[in-house]
């Protein structure tokens, strides 16, 4: 794949950027290590005090890096000024919590070992490199830099090949924002040259957020060499509906859950489980709201769901829902490629999925619901855990001995009751099974790339 902005809206090709060869990389990886002997020396304040003027940049020039995100992967302008918001809502929250998230902890009693003191004590690794996806391109990236940083390790970031200005824009922002030189910086690479990055010895762990397949070969090439890896992969969540749910809310809540980002978001509600009592009036009603949505220019402030970022991913979600069709499923919304240029997909909705169409084991990144008959309760958690994936879950029911039993019973990272997945810095974020392993955000977040070491004082 290209280095360069392709422009989703139209397929134009604003910029190519040719890919650093070996000896820029090298000279990279060299900065980063050298930018950690400095970075580990300085304290928590002094760390969190260039988070916070990091933050207050991105805020400062949020209007423009909207724009930059709209041309490089067709988000919808508004949603692009708010991710770039709570990223720096996300530095501001390590700027004020890492030290204590970090703290040392000491032993209640320390005799019980033949010590006189013993504690556990969190220092960062040293240069991680991050490898994103371009969905959410500034906030990904962040969610992984500010913990990062705050601890005290450099980042090397490996954006998606979709997205390089904006890549490179996150290049120059903890720069500027007074970390040393070298503390985060991004590295224009294909995946081909992952591999290599991930065995120099230099770099010490690996975060991956992308698709299944992307996981498996980062996660191949990181314990070969050893190396600790988190992974951030895909998503097929289920928005489960149950009769005592307030039926209003539920549909408005599940046309944003399956249309925010054009419908390319992880955690995303994308199989939409509806019990039979409720089913008739949810999928009516949801396919209406679906139908109604504005498809446009993502640059104007009107549009609700714009192109898909790239021209493979549109064409990936027209077989996964010709496949469907043809194995039976009935079209309730869209169902096809609009005749526009750009990369545009009809908001759609399916009904009546056969088991062995694609999409009911597939994620489906692009706005297509596909909706599920549930019997009863135990019917709708065992639909909603029959995939491969385990990333998060959203449950409507206002019957609480009901909450507490899918909360038990769901197959995820999250289970969000009455209302969708969303990611928040004080809340940690990771799923299970194919959705990948160890989390992002809270305190969970900044500790995983720390070595814990213990101490004993006899
Ligand atoms: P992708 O194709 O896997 O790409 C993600 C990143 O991985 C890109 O930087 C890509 O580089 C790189 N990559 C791909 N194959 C690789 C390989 N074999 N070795 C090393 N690096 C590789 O995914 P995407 O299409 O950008 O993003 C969509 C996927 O990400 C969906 O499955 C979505 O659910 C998932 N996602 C998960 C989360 C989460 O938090 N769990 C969040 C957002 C997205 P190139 O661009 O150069 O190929």
């Amino acid at each position: 794949m290209a280095i360069a902005t392709i422009n989703p809206a139209t397929g134009a090709t604003e910029r190519e950027f040719e890919p650093h060869g070996p000896a820029e990389i090298e000279r990279r990886i060299a900065l980063a290590h050298k930018a950690f002997t400095e970075l580990k020396a300085t304290t928590f304040a002094q760390r969190a005090a260039w988070l916070r003027r990091a933050a207050d940049l991105l805020d400062a020039e949020a209007e423009g890096t909207a724009r930059l995100l709209v041309v490089e992967m067709g988000k919808p302008i508004a949603q692009a000024e708010a991710e770039i918001r709570k990223s720096a809502k996300g530095l501001r929250y390590y700027a004020d919590h890492a030290e204590a998230f970090l703290a040392d902890e000491p032993l209640a009693d320390p005799a019980a070992v033949g010590a006189s003191r013993a504690w556990t004590r969190y220092e960062p690794l040293g240069p991680v490199l991050a490898v994103m996806p371009w969905n959410f391109p500034v906030w990904q990236a962040l969610r992984f830099a500010a913990p990062a940083l705050a601890a005290g390790n450099t980042g090397l970031l490996k954006h998606a090949s979709n997205v390089p200005q904006t890549a490179l824009y996150l290049d120059g922002l903890f720069e500027r924002a007074g970390f040393p030189v070298g503390a985060f910086q991004a590295l224009l690479i294909g995946s081909g040259a992952v591999a290599a990055v991930i065995e120099d010895p230099r770099v010490r762990a690996v975060t991956l957020t992308g698709s299944e397949a992307a996981g498996r070969s980062v996660a191949a090439a990181a314990g070969a060499a050893i190396k600790k890896t988190v992974l951030e992969l895909g998503g097929s969540d289920p928005f489960i509906v149950l009769p005592s749910a307030d039926l209003d809310a539920a549909v408005a809540t599940a046309v944003t859950a399956r249309t925010i980002n054009n419908g390319q978001s992880c955690i995303a509600g994308k199989r939409f489980i509806v019990h039979a009592e409720v089913y008739e009036e949810f999928s009516r009603r949801f396919a209406e709201r679906i139908a109604a949505l504005t498809v446009g220019d993502p640059l104007d402030p009107a549009t609700e769901v714009g192109p898909l970022a790239t021209r493979a991913g549109r064409d990936e979600l027209a077989e996964l829902v010709q496949d469907a069709v043809a194995k039976g499923a009935k079209v309730l919304a869209g169902g096809a490629v609009p005749d526009r240029e750009g990369w545009f997909y009809e908001p759609t909705v399916l009904a009546d999925l056969s088991e062995d169409a694609r999409l009911v084991q597939e994620e489906a990144f692009g706005p297509v619901a596909a909706l599920y008959r549930a019997e009863d309760a135990a019917d709708a958690a065992r639909i909603a855990n029959q995939t491969t994936f385990g990333l998060s879950s959203s449950v409507w029911t206002n019957d609480a001995e009901e909450q507490d039993w899918f909360v038990r019973s769901l197959d995820a990272g999250a289970v969000f009751v009455n209302g969708m997945t969303v990611s928040f810095p004080e809340l940690p974020f990771g799923g299970v099974k194919a959705s990948g392993y160890g989390r992002e955000l809270a305190a969970a977040g900044i500790r995983e790339f720390t070595n814990l070491k213990t101490v004993w004082k006899g």
